[in-house]
């Protein structure tokens, strides 16, 4: 299969050093191989997301020299997709819906009697009287995925869950996350549930991103098992520290492109920059 990475940015904010640096791993990479380069638009969180910051996004990766397939994904425009995956995995119990707030989770996550293990939240369906009137009186919920099901379906492959890193392979944990939230009432999908669906519908074999997301990695093999979608190859990188070695943020605008470019810097500065902070 043709090398397929992506770059998959939310709209939240303007892209600082850090996304440059993972837009180019995934871009240099596509290059070397030959490959496709896609760029996906992670806007699904209506509240957060906003146009002028995805247009500032293009104009930025633009400016920074890359070039990408058209049409872009945008996720916004795919909700049937995330609903009908979520509807898949309700209609074998591999999903339930939980109403307890965040409160309530931090709670019982306190409380559990398990210890160190403990630290995850479990649940699982509520009997379906008492769910039908929590339904009934419009109650929030949010849908969460049951490990509890997802062991008992996958049986023996649940325990041999797997991933190739760059330095080798990985045995996937996916209990370490406990029951995960994939979807809530107004909410189609968490960004876990729509990253990997589209990595597949998108023919992404390699997966290029920030090490942050390495615990999360843990859980996409899982749902990809459960969805029967082929798990890609990963890559966690570095990330991009600031001058005194924090983690940027996007509030950190002295690192934005923008910023740098209005300053004067090039794209090859931005290189420079980046190869010198790694
Ligand atoms: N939208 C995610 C982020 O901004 C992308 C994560 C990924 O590459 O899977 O962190």
């Amino acid at each position: 299969m043709r090398f397929t990475t992506r770059f998959a940015p939310s709209p939240t904010g303007y892209l600082h050093l850090g996304h440059a640096f993972s837009a180019l791993e995934a871009f240099d990479a596509a290059q070397a191989a030959r490959g496709r380069f896609l760029l996906r638009i992670e806007d699904l969180d209506r509240g957060r997301c906003r146009p002028e910051f995805e247009a500032a996004i293009l104009e930025d990766l633009r400016w920074l020299g890359l070039r990408w397939e058209e049409p872009v994904r945008r996720q916004s425009e795919h909700m049937g997709q995330y609903e009908a995956a979520l509807q898949t995995l309700s209609a074998r119990g591999l999903v339930y819906r939980c109403f307890r707030t965040r409160r309530e989770v931090a709670e019982a996550i306190a409380t559990a009697p398990h210890g160190a293990s403990g630290e995850v939240f479990h649940s699982e369906a509520l009997p379906t009287a008492e769910e039908g009137e929590r339904l009934a009186r419009g109650e929030s919920f949010a849908w969460r995925l049951s490990l509890a099901q997802a062991r008992a379906e996958l049986g023996r492959a649940f325990d041999e869950l797997a991933f190739e890193d760059e330095a080798g392979p990985v045995h996937a944990e996916p209990g370490r996350h406990g029951d995960v939230v994939l979807a809530r009432k107004e909410f189609p999908a968490s960004y876990h549930l729509a990253s990997v669906l589209d990595d597949a519908l998108q023919g992404v074999t390699h997966v290029i991103r920030g090490e942050d997301l390495h615990e999360a990695s843990h859980l996409h093999v899982l749902l990809q098992a459960l969805l029967e979608i082929p798990t890609p190859l990963y890559r966690h990188h570095k990330l991009i520290l600031s001058a005194d070695g924090k983690r940027l943020a996007k509030r950190d605008s002295s690192a934005t492109l923008r910023s740098l470019r209005e300053a004067g810097k090039t794209p090859a500065d931005v290189r420079t920059m980046l190869a010198n902070a790694t």
